[in-house]
């Protein structure tokens, strides 16, 4: 029996006149993600996006398993492919469903006719197939309200689909079609969490990532290509460019005051971040940050670690507790790698008593004693792209 995937497309189908590339850019980075499990046909028609194998070696685990993680689909059925004759959608209902049917108490069928050359109506279609499942499965009674398995018959142009149950897809929209923005990604719990929020809203992700040689480890630094990598997974490939840090912050250290250190080393970031996020056609920079979180994600603190920045800074996890982060980072299996315990370079040096309510002027101040813009523009110019 031929197996096909049917993906239904969630919010994409309200946008109006731009519906049709953002249905290309969702079958490119299907295509894209699904490239090592086989060849595929892939098309999109009536809101639905079909995945069809072409030869008998496609592994349908597979794309499942890759199509779940893809943006912009609300759910997913695997269904089987039935020539357009009553008869054979009946037996192949019986075979395909048997499983589901007979582990189930209720169900019901309902049918869709596209194709209005076929001689029976939907309530026909769903008369005889619910007659002959409910003879078949003696387990099953019909419930119209609230069924455990609704089955789905699809009488389409080129064939007839049955299918039931499907399956939650990843939600959010096509990345990509929400422009490109830069995630700071540190090795911790929240910043992947962030980039993977902001990859669902459609946005491609480059990731800049601070590090403090020999304070920070190598290993810190694979910690966070892992973190991308599994980010990656939705978000599709992120580059990463790795900044040095060392220098800056050991100048901070020299040369300012203590209870300033993590801020004016955030500031720091920004002004990099930003510089580099231009330079690779980034709109926006993502952070995250949590308020209240640290002294350094206070209201008065995020506005100082902000000055002087005029991309929008975005903050998905900005509103959420800790738990709930945490909730995201389980499900999306970055946690297990986010907790191994290397060091971050927000970790070196970090001030004993920092300022929750700072003062940008102080702030301004201090920055003064710090050639600031060539401490800058040395880190940019040895910056690794991995
Ligand atoms: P996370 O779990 O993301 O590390 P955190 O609670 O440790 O967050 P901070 O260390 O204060 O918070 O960092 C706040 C945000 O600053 C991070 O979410 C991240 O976006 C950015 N950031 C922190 N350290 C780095 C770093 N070494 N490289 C790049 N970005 C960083
Ligand atoms: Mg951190």
């Amino acid at each position: 029996m031929k197996e096909i995937l049917l993906l239904k497309l969630g919010e994409l189908v309200l946008k109006g006149l731009n519906r049709g590339n953002f249905e290309k850019r969702l079958m490119k980075n299907l295509a894209w993600r699904i490239r090592n499990c086989g060849e595929f046909k892939i098309y999109c028609m009536q809101s639905t996006i079909y995945v069809e194998p072409q030869s008998d070696d496609c592994d349908m685990d597979a794309a499942l398993d890759e199509a779940k993680r893809v943006f912009g689909i609300v759910n997913i059925s695997r269904a089987a492919e039935v020539e357009k004759d009553i008869d054979k959608i009946i037996s192949v209902s019986k075979e395909y469903l048997r499983d589901t049917l007979s582990n189930a108490k209720t169900f019901k069928v309902e049918a869709k006719r596209s194709d209005k050359s076929f001689p029976k109506k939907s309530p026909e279609i769903c008369f005889e197939v619910g007659s002959a499942l409910h003879d078949e499965f003696e387990n099953i009674e019909v419930d119209v309200k609230n069924p455990e398995v609704l089955v789905k018959v699809e009488i389409r142009d080129r064939a007839a689909y049955v299918h039931a149950n499907p399956i939650p897809g990843a939600g959010g929209l096509p990345v990509g079609i929400n422009g490109r923005a830069a995630i700071l990604l540190s090795g911790g719990i929240d910043s992947p969490v962030a980039a993977y929020m902001m990859a669902k809203r459609g946005v491609e992700l480059f990731g800049i990532h601070f590090f403090s040689y020999p304070y920070t480890s190598e290993r810190a630094k694979e910690k966070v290509i892992e973190l991308a990598r599994l980010v990656g997974k939705y978000a599709g490939n992120i580059k990463i460019a790795m900044v040095p840090f060392t220098k800056i912050q050991e100048e901070i250290r020299a040369n300012c005051k203590e209870e300033y250190f993590t801020l004016i080393m955030r500031r720091f970031m920004m002004q990099i971040a930003e510089q580099v996020a231009r330079e690779n056609n980034c709109g926006a920079l993502i952070t995250g940050e949590s308020l209240g979180q640290v002294a350094s994600q206070t209201m008065e603190a995020l506005g100082v670690t902000e000055n002087g920045i005029s991309l929008p800074v975005l903050r998905p996890v900005i509103g959420m507790d800790k738990e709930e982060i945490v909730g995201i980072a389980r499900r999306i299996n970055t946690f297990e790698t986010s907790i191994l315990p290397y060091e971050d370079c927000c970790t070196v040096f970090t001030p004993k008593h920092p300022r929750t309510k700072p003062k940008l002027e102080n702030i301004l101040e201090e920055e003064k004693k710090l050639p600031f813009d060539a401490l800058c523009r040395e880190a940019i110019e040895n910056i690794e792209i991995i």
